[in-house]
């Protein structure tokens, strides 16, 4: 593909990040706390905020995985409609509210279904969980308020399609967000992170999961992923990164809104 990802051919990287995803599942969560430090919740939380979500959206979490992201969304909107005075009005609102969690991994979606139980959100009808390719959505065209991606575009084969997609379902002014772990660019800083990320992640994946390879891959997938390339935009008067580019160009031909950050 044209975003960096050559070494591997195409069907090996679907393989490999299917097997990798199968793997990991069932420690996933608490190891992204212990790789992180616990940083990936608060990175997720600046997501959600960016997002702003309101009652009575429609929200498209792409590589939704555990459920992470559409927790935090539904929690969002439910304080929202606890601090409404109108109650009336928003419970009619929550009822049209649908927060679409899609992986194409369905161990993850089971984690994240088990996970929804113990919140008590399993008969929630807010939350709908959806086995599916982020290359090739089953959702109609212009149809979202909102897409969220969380380290998931890296794991994809074609970034593009996905891009495209996310362009297709989302209504005009719907609001496409991605949070990526990229690489650390600051002297010294790099170097430690380096060493921790190439020898400190995988050992850990050893120790708590049973399973260096897959984190080892994970480690590999930042790697290979676009550095913050940053380049000038003329319409915003300000840098942006390599993915804002693209919707940017999308935005000249179409006044979709994209909020950079
Ligand atoms: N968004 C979640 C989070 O932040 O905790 C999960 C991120 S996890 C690192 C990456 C997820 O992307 C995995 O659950 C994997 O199954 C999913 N994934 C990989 N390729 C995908 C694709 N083509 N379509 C949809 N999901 C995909």
């Amino acid at each position: 593909t044209s975003f960096g990802f050559k070494e591997v051919r195409e069907e090996e990287k679907s393989q490999m990040v299917g097997t990798v995803f199968s793997s990991v599942a069932s420690n996933y969560d608490v190891m992204n706390d212990v790789m992180s430090g616990g940083l990936h919740r608060l990175w997720k939380d600046r997501l959600v905020s960016k997002l702003n979500p309101f009652p009575g959206m429609k929200h498209l979490d792409v590589a939704g995985g555990t459920g992470d992201v559409s927790f935090k969304i539904l929690e969002t909107i439910n304080n929202i409609k606890r601090r409404a005075l109108q109650d009336v009005l928003e419970d009619d609102l929550m009822e049209e509210t649908r927060i679409y969690v899609c992986d194409i991994n369905p161990n993850m979606l089971n984690v994240g279904k088990r996970r929804a139980l113990e919140r008590g959100l399993r008969e929630n009808k807010s939350l709908v969980w959806v086995e599916g390719d982020a290359e090739a959505l089953r959702f109609e065209d212009d149809t979202m308020d909102g897409y969220t991606i969380a380290f998931g575009i890296r794991n994809v084969t074609h970034i593009e399609k996905v891009l495209a997609e996310a362009y297709r379902v989302l209504k005009r002014g719907g609001r496409f967000l991605c949070l990526e772990l990229s690489q650390v660019e600051v002297p010294l800083f790099k170097e430690l992170y380096n060493y921790y990320s190439f020898s400190v992640i995988p050992a850990i994946g050893e120790l708590v999961a049973g399973d260096r390879d897959s984190y080892q891959y994970l480690v590999e997938s930042i790697r290979r992923f676009p550095p913050q390339m940053r380049c000038y935009c003329e319409l915003h008067k300000m840098n942006i990164s390599l993915i804002n580019a693209y919707y940017v160009a999308r935005q000249v031909q179409d006044s979709t809104d994209i909020d950079i950050f």
